[in-house]
Formats: C-alpha cells, sequence, structure tokens
C-alpha cells in the first residue's frame, strides 16, 4: 500500500512514522521547505520525502493520501487526486483505526486549546494514562505509533474533521460556533458550521455530544438536524436535568442521575467563557467517573493557557492581561466582558471580516482608551471614534504598552484582547502576547 503524504509538518511527519510503522511504502511531499527537525526524523527513519515541489508521478499513484489541515481541498494536486479516486484522509481519520484508545475529540470556534488542556488536566490529575494531541503539541498519529495510551484528548479543527470519514470520538465537544475561516468554505457559513459538526457525524447511541446550548448556531442546527450521540447541553442561562448549567454562582452537573456542585468562585479560570469550557471539561470528566474531590481540585489549581486572558503582571496597581489568541471578535467580546474596571484595550490587526458593533455595548461601559495596533485601522476608528473619549494608533508593542501605561490609572486594566491576526505586524499570535509581556516587564 502507497501512503502518500502532503505536508511534512507536526502531523505529516507523525502519519508518515505511524504509516511505515504499519509496513505502508510511505511518501512525504511538501511543496514548501521542510523544517530541519522534521527533516531528520524522515531520514532517520528512511522515509522518502521531497521539498518545494510535488512531483505528479510520485503522488497520483497514491494507494491512499494524507492532507495537511493547512492544504485546501481546492489545491490543484488534491482536486488531481479526487479525479482519480484516491481517498484523501486527514490525520485523526489515518490514524484512529491503529488505536483502541478512547477518543475525547473538542472542536469549536473559541476555546478548543482551553477546554483541551483542561480536560486532558482532569483526568490526568485522576491518575487516567491520557495523551493529549491534535493541534496541540505532539500529533495524534505519532504518538499512537509511540506510545500506548488508554484514551487521547484531541483538538480538531474544521479541517482536520473536513478530513474524516468513519472517524469517531466517543466523547465530543463542540465549544461554540461564531464565522470564522470562512474562505476555506465558499463564504458560506452553514459550510463551516456543518464541518463543526461533523464531529458527531458517526457518534452512536454509545457516544456523547457535549455542546453550549446558549449558541445561536448551534441550536440553529439542531432544528434540522439529529445524531445518535446522547446529547450533554451546557448553558450560562438555561438549567437541564441532563447536562451542565451555573445557578447562584454554582456550576450545578447532572449526567447519569449523578450530580455535581461546586462553587465558580473556587474555579480557578475566570470569565464566563471560561465557566462554560469548565462546564464542558467537567462533563467529560464525570461520563469517565473521576472522583468528585479530585475533579474539585483540578479545577480549582488550573491556571489556563498562555496568551488566554493571561494575568501578566500588576504595575502601579494596574493589572496587565495578555489575550493575544483572541484573533476574532467572538473571543474578545468574553474578554471585555470579564473586564471588571475600567479598560484601556489593545485592539487591531488583520481583520478577517470583523463586525465590531457586537463589541458596542461592552466597549462603552467598560473601555475608556483604545489602543489601535495594526496596519489599518480605519475600521476600528470609523466604529468606536466617538464612543471612547481616548483613541490613538501605534505600530509596534513597545509603543502601545507605553501608551496604555499612560493613559491607566490605578485600579484600571490594560488588555491586549486584538481581536484580529497577527501577521501584519508579528510572526503569530504568540510572538505577539510574547512581545506584550516584555513590554510590560521592562515599564
Ligand atoms: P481555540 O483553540 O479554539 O482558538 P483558545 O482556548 O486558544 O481557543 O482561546 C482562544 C481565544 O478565545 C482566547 O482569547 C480565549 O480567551 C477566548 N475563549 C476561550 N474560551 C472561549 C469560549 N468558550 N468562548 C469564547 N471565547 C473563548
Amino acid at each position: 500500500m502507497r501512503l502518500v503524504i502532503l505536508g511534512g509538518g507536526e502531523s505529516g511527519v507523525g502519519t508518515a512514522i505511524l504509516g511505515k510503522k504499519k509496513g505502508y511504502d510511505v511518501f512525504v511531499s511538501d511543496f514548501g521547505k521542510i523544517k530541519g527537525n522534521y527533516k531528520e526524523v524522515l531520514i532517520i527513519n528512511e522515509i522518502a520525502w521531497e521539498e518545494e515541489k510535488h512531483t505528479e508521478d510520485l503522488i497520483l499513484n497514491a494507494d491512499v493520501v494524507m492532507k495537511s489541515p493547512g492544504i485546501p481541498d481546492k489545491s490543484p494536486m488534491i482536486k488531481k487526486l479526487l479525479a482519480k479516486g484516491v481517498s484523501v484522509l486527514s490525520e485523526i481519520e489515518f490514524a484512529a483505526p491503529f488505536t483502541d484508545a478512547t477518543i475525547i475529540g473538542i472542536t469549536g470556534s473559541n476555546g478548543k486549546t482551553t477546554t483541551t488542556m483542561l480536560t486532558h488536566h482532569l483526568l490526568k490529575s485522576a491518575g487516567l494514562n491520557v495523551g493529549l494531541g491534535g493541534n496541540i503539541g505532539k500529533s495524534f498519529a505519532w504518538q499512537v505509533a509511540e506510545n500506548n495510551y488508554d484514551s487521547y484528548v484531541l483538538e480538531l479543527s474544521s479541517f482536520q474533521l473536513d478530513g474524516i470519514i468513519n472517524f469517531k470520538p466517543h466523547i465530543a465537544i463542540i465549544t461554540n460556533i461564531s464565522p470564522d475561516h470562512l474562505d476555506r468554505y465558499d463564504y458560506k457559513y452553514e459550510n463551516y458550521i456543518d464541518s463543526k459538526f461533523r464531529i458527531t457525524m458517526n457518534q452512536t447511541e454509545e457516544d456523547y455530544l457535549i455542546y453550549d446550548a446558549d449558541d445561536e448556531a448551534i441550536t440553529e442546527w439542531f432544528k434540522t438536524h439529529t445524531t445518535k450521540a446522547k446529547l450533554i447541553p451546557f448553558s450560562l442561562t438555561k438549567t437541564f436535568s441532563e447536562g451542565a448549567y451555573i445557578k447562584n454562582n454554582k456550576m450545578e452537573i447532572s449526567i447519569n442521575q449523578e450530580e455535581f456542585t461546586m462553587d465558580t468562585a473556587h474555579i480557578a479560570l475566570e470569565g464566563k467563557h471560561n465557566m462554560k469550557n469548565a462546564m464542558a471539561a467537567t462533563s467529560v470528566a464525570k461520563l469517565m467517573q473521576i472522583r468528585k474531590a479530585t475533579i474539585r481540585e483540578s479545577l480549582s489549581n488550573f491556571q489556563g493557557v498562555e496568551h488566554r486572558l493571561e494575568k501578566v503582571l500588576k504595575i502601579q496597581n494596574v493589572q496587565y492581561i495578555n489575550d493575544s489568541k483572541a484573533t476574532n471578535v467572538n473571543a474578545t467580546f468574553f474578554a471585555l466582558d470579564s473586564m471588571n474596571t475600567p479598560t484601556v484595550w489593545i485592539v487591531g490587526g488583520v481583520d478577517k471580516g470583523n463586525d465590531y458593533n457586537e463589541l458596542m455595548s461592552l466597549v462603552r461601559e467598560k473601555v475608556k482608551a483604545i489602543i489601535c495596533l495594526g496596519v489599518d485601522n480605519k475600521k476600528i476608528i470609523d466604529v468606536f471614534g466617538n464612543v471612547v473619549d481616548m483613541m490613538i494608533e501605534v505600530d509596534n508593542m513597545n509603543d502601545a504598552v507605553r501608551m496604555a501605561q499612560r493613559l491607566s490609572e490605578k485600579g484600571d486594566t490594560v488588555l491586549l484582547s486584538p481581536a484580529c491576526a497577527s501577521f501584519d505586524l508579528f510572526e503569530n499570535y504568540e510572538d505577539r502576547g510574547n512581545q506584550f509581556k516584555q513590554a510590560v516587564k521592562n515599564l
């Protein structure tokens, strides 16, 4: 069997290792450059590869193709393969049949990483032999090849889900859905929504789907579609006999006739969105029969993930918060919502079609000054110019942070929550967040 892998990154090289181990004739082809460390792995494992080209003769003879999530279906090589009837899979589809582990799959527009890390933390603290993968850290395929986990918590993007045929998580989570990546979905929001719901398409009556019942796109989908999985909704406003909710500052979870209650004040993560993430992760922990005391302890000591509402420093009684991972309006909505002091807001970057009006009432209520940190800030200035008293433009992080310090007073918060991608002024969101933290430390 010839396995051709398009893309020599983390998921491609992981799949190559697994394919080789399972006796496939493996070939990796990357149209760009393959990173040095991945090249070394391919060479050590005697796996054939090429870079900066796709040689048709070596690709079109594949029995099966694994495509990296970054490659769109519309790319010429994928079109040729599909026209020839070759099956083109994602890494999780290829790897899943090689493990009997229980799979917990987590998707959504925002909150995937936080929910995945928290779920993993809960299960690991309980002593389970559990792997963490998908979009985070080491690829799933690589772990299936080299580790022997009993369960996996996987962060799954819609691109990974587009390439599945039989993949079925025992427990699936859809954290929420808001417009994102529409360029890959013919600019049709419904296509993106359908893609997220592929996570449940192969689930049976034995499986579970945990989802945000406050989310409009999700509740609309259920009006015209069904799944066989048992449903576990979570909500900040509704209550359920079977599901998770917040009532009187308590998180209440009721699953399979078992109850779990915890004071939200004892949950280390802050903000309403994080209460949702906590409900989703705790529902998994309950389904996996983790003891209540362990769940309580884990929720009270999980400090969150870098670049997601990360508290950096308090300087002259001003709290600096790094939310660089907020690359869309929905994420920033929850960041602003969780502010409980006057806020100096650093925003801007590459906007993927943002509607800033969704933030209007929060900005009126909480934001005293806006610092625009992007190459083109016109849209932000047009929307909020008359709403806040102070608004300035800067073109680098040091200036942004210094201006923020000047505009803030004791008791305020300075929040970097850009609502935009970072590629105009930074390498990526991590670079942006790190520069922010460094600039704050230099104050
Ligand atoms: P993802 O992996 O889906 O991008 P992250 O956990 O990395 O999600 O969080 C991305 C951004 O979204 C951060 O700014 C974070 O504060 C915010 N966020 C986290 N959870 C949620 C949620 N449930 N709803 C909305 N925004 C969220």
